[in-house]
């Protein structure tokens, strides 16, 4: 099975960058269908939510019903700012009804799928006021020539809807493997071949489809609503997605040492520790920390690293950013910044982002489930040439807090994707290099088999953390060191 949605984990973070720039919503309420896929949907976003938003209020909805007259008053009452709406399409036709029989005057926020003919208010000026998400793989973003000229000719001027749009990518992904095998190929055989279709060079190579069999990137695009239909909202003018989250999105304590599985301890190190404490020196080459003067926004730079790292780490390891496991796929190992209590040393691993080196960005001692990730390494290498002028500064506390309103002004739009992009980079060579250690105290060597492979040192240093993978051997010996992840069997049965 393959499939084009992408995981609740990313859905989740797509729908709260969104929530903030532009909707700026501070308390949203949720309707959301009650099935497996609503409830999954509806946890995410708890589990991701930023410190800054809070939920005013959740209805579930039976699929196909409206949503309960007084439970939607009761997120009135809660003066919810914004509805997220999760389900099937009619369900857009049940909250507009809703809402305008209390007389509420609240902007939607559809999620993805509800952008369609069945849902009748969109189309009606019923559901006028607000914000929709739609979700596209990477691979399918654009309608090609032929295709738009194959629509066009049925229905002139119009664009390819995205429905169709997803479902000729589909079919073409099918077509590119099927031609591959002169005979009649094993359904199996097919799987197989479609789950190796690449991207490009832009990608590195990088499968269309995900382990999982999910699409390995989305692309996540605005549409407004309006009287008469819902049209494309300018991209450029949102968060750039290849930044990570939002500042401050997920706290480091999101992140807990799993029980049964392999715990890895996170630490910026203290004077004692090997290597020593670097990091608020390397911030100040970096110009991203006050030196104390901010002491409570160099805290958040801080966390900020520590967090944007674990959420790497965790997707390298085939988890969800948000650090929970896909049973079956995630390997069985957790991360954490909190020294582990109920472990003696060498039932767990240690990280030390810390220290330099004058020519590679880790090392790792196995016999000691030991490793250091050099962060002065790669602050000195990699980041030095993009060092935040001029340095972090008070008035750069509203970038963190929220209370920039992103599109206002564009130096500060740009000074706050400086350092959301300096943040995120740096976090993304610590889990790049921490995962290539880490890998280490697993049993895993070096290969240059593959210029996606974490433990490839000719071609690592250029990789991007979205693109890297294990290469299959290396998959067996963590198979075999640490376990796929399968839920406690009481909490299988639905
Ligand atoms: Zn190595």
């Amino acid at each position: 099975m393959l499939s084009l949605a992408a995981w609740p984990a990313d859905h989740a973070t797509a729908v709260i960058d969104f929530l903030e720039v532009p909707c700026q919503s501070k308390q949203p309420a949720l309707v959301v269908e009650d099935t497996p896929r609503g409830r999954a949907f509806e946890a995410a976003i708890v589990r991701s939510l930023p410190v800054r938003m809070q939920i005013a209020g959740t209805l579930f909805v039976k699929p196909h019903a409206a949503p309960a007259k007084d439970a939607l008053a009761a997120a009135q009452a809660a003066k919810a700012d914004r509805l997220i709406v999760f389900g099937e399409p009619d369900l857009v036709d049940g909250v507009a009804d809703g809402i305008a029989a209390l007389a509420w005057k609240v902007p939607l926020f559809l999620d993805d799928g509800l952008v369609s003919a069945a849902a009748t208010a969109l189309h009606d000026g019923r559901a006028s006021d607000g914000f929709a998400l739609v979700a596209l793989p990477r691979f399918c973003m654009k309608a090609p020539d032929a295709l738009t000229a194959a629509w066009q000719a049925k229905h002139p001027g119009a664009d390819v809807p995205l429905r169709t749009l997803k479902a000729y990518a589909m079919a073409k992904a099918f077509a590119d493997v099927v031609v591959q095998f002169p005979k009649h190929a094993k359904r199996n055989e097919l799987n197989e071949a479609l789950r190796l279709l690449p991207y490009g060079d832009e990608e590195s190579g990088r499968p269309l489809f995900d382990m999982t069999g999910r699409s390995a990137r989305t692309l996540w695009l605005p549409r407004k609503l309006g009287a008469t239909g819902t049209e494309a909202d300018v991209a450029s003018y949102y968060l750039d997605p290849d930044f990570g989250p939002l500042l401050r999105a997920r706290p480091p304590s999101l992140y807990k040492a799993e029980p049964g599985s392999r715990v890895v301890w996170l630490t910026f190190g203290d004077a004692k520790s090997k290597a020593p404490r670097s990091i608020e020196d390397d911030l100040v080459k970096l110009g991203l920390i006050t030196k104390g003067y901010e002491a409570q926004m160099d805290e958040w730079i801080l966390d900020e690293l520590l967090a944007r790292a674990m959420a790497k780490l965790n997707r390298l390891f085939l988890k969800n950013e948000d650090g929970t496991f896909i049973p079956g796929v995630s390997f069985n190992i957790s991360f954490t910044t909190e020294k582990p209590k109920d472990l003696k040393p060498g039932e767990y691993f240690t990280a030390v982002i810390a220290g330099n080196d004058p020519e590679t960005g880790g090392r790792a001692w196995p016999g000691e489930g030991r490793c250091e990730i050099y962060s002065t390494f790669m602050q000195r290498t990699i980041f030095q040439k993009d060092a935040l002028a001029p340095p972090l500064k008070s008035e750069d506390r509203r970038y963190f807090t929220g209370a920039y309103l992103w599109g206002s002004d564009s130096t500060e739009n740009l000074r706050s994707k400086t350092i959301r992009s300096l943040l995120d980079g740096y976090a993304g060579s610590f889990a790049l290099t921490g995962a290539h250690e880490i890998g280490h105290l697993c049993g895993l060597g070096h290969d240059t088999d593959d210029p996606r492979s974490l433990m490839n040192v000719v071609e690592g240093a250029g990789l991007r953390e979205t693109s890297a993978c294990w290469i299959p051997a290396h998959v067996k010996t963590l198979e075999k060191f640490l376990g796929r992840y399968e839920p406690p069997k009481e909490k299988r049965r639905p």
